[in-house]
């Protein structure tokens, strides 16, 4: 990527697979370009709905291995219309406490009452649904499968576990893991071969799948039923056609078995062995690799390092996570060589 005309080996993007610039998705974003034009002219429920719209979420529905899938305009507003159209006041949600902001916004759109978990803590859930679980009506827990500043996994088996014997409904933001985990890039729910027993799955076509927007698969009732309820759906004007056919093309290269996926994993493998090997405190064991370093200050000074180097990775420091746990977060991406990757331990060198 070029910035203030310089060149930089782009380690803050989410355009794992490179796809933003296959010539599939471009090509099929042109020629719906030409034939649709680009905008959509209205919503969904108005005359903005399109027969491409409808292919991209029976492709979609197929591709997570669930009845259906509705696509929304962005993950964000996925999130903050699907969590209030299924709970609401007098249910309770309970939630990874690393989960998305939006996830966030989505429950307290929702009215329903909030209980955070400690990350990746099944005990804590555990605790929590006792405890809780009996003075609500529904239960929804909630968590991402990879998450975004951890570069973790979710522990898919125990939350289902939990969710079947609290009677709670289980909701899994793939934002990360769809396209690069699981077979094909179904996600990393599939992988782990949990896909009926999660009842609502969400990710985005705005990452890994190099378009824009986002999707929600699940069950043919429950689409059915946020088509009529949930808002950010019904009241923003549809995608434009370039944009779904783009993330339509996505779908239909991981199905025909572009595999990307398993590569960058091996990749991010390499990279943390490397990085662990010179004293660096590496997390998670995703195509996200964060190296805390503690103070801002010290994320600070080894972005600025990198960056004359030639590197661009975007210090995160609080309130995006927690207080003394500033860290730098690789993005690893096809599009990186190992020989940059090698160039950028190199660089950071021994930790101390
Ligand atoms: C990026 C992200 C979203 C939001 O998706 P957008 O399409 O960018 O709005 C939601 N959840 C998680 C976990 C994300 O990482």
């Amino acid at each position: 990527m070029q910035r203030d005309g310089r060149w930089y080996v782009d380690l803050s993007s989410n355009d794992y697979l490179a796809l933003s610039q296959h010539p599939r998705l471009v090509a099929a974003a042109e020629s719906a370009l030409r034939q649709y034009g680009t905008g959509s002219g209205a919503s969904r429920l108005m005359s903005g709905d399109l027969r491409l719209h409808h292919e991209l979420e029976a492709g979609t529905a197929s591709f997570k291995r669930k009845e259906a899938a509705l696509v929304f305009n962005s993950g964000y507003q996925a999130n903050v219309g699907l969590i209030p159209a299924l709970v609401g006041r007098h249910d309770a949600v309970f939630a990874d406490r690393l989960g998305h902001a939006s996830l966030l916004d989505g429950v307290r759109a929702s009215g329903a009452e909030l209980f955070r978990f400690r990350h990746n803590d099944p005990e804590h859930l555990e605790g929590l649904l006792g405890k809780h679980r009996g003075a609500f009506g529904r239960a929804l827990l909630v968590t991402e499968s990879v998450f975004s500043m951890d570069g973790d996994v979710a522990p898919l088996a125990d939350l289902v576990e939990l969710k079947n014997r609290f009677h709670c409904a289980l909701l899994v933001d793939e934002a990360h893991a769809t396209g690069v985990f699981g077979p094909q890039g179904r996600g990393k729910v599939e992988q782990e071969g949990l896909t009926p027993e999660v009842e609502v799955l969400m990710g985005t076509f705005s990452k890994a799948l190099g378009g824009f927007g986002a999707y929600v698969a699940a069950s043919r009732t429950v689409i059915g039923y946020l088509v009529n309820v949930a808002r950010s759906f019904i009241y923003s004007t549809a995608l434009p056609l370039p944009v779904i056919a783009a993330d339509l093309a996505a779908v239909e290269l991981l199905e025909d078995g572009l595999d990307r996926g398993a590569e960058l994993i091996r990749k991010a493998l390499r990279f943390r062995r490397a990085l662990r090997s010179r004293g660096w405190p590496v997390l998670g064991s995703s195509q996200i690799v964060p190296v805390v370093v503690g103070q801002n200050s010290k994320a600070l000074k080894l972005s600025r390092r990198l960056d004359d180097a030639g590197f661009y990775a975007v210090p995160v420091r609080p309130p995006t996570v927690p207080e003394g746990t500033a860290r730098l977060r690789f993005s690893l991406c096809h599009a990186h060589a190992e020989e940059q990757l090698d160039r950028l331990v190199e660089v950071l060198g021994a930790n101390g």
